[in-house]
């Protein structure tokens, strides 16, 4: 699980926005690039653009 206060200072790579955890998909989303970041072991986000998935 992420702490909060570390997603705070998390954005998007790619637009520099502001992301969204979800939880339940235990991912980082960005609404903007229609982009989803994985969370690998479940705390270590992986914010490289090309590991992203496109929704
Ligand atoms: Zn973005």
């Amino acid at each position: 699980m992420l702490k909060k206060d570390f997603l705070d200072i998390l954005v998007c790579p790619k637009c520099k926005g502001k992301i969204k955890y979800e939880a339940k998909k235990n991912a980082i989303i960005c609404n903007k690039c229609r982009l989803k970041y994985h969370v690998l072991d479940g705390d270590i986000p992986d914010m490289l653009i090309e590991d992203a998935e496109k929704f």
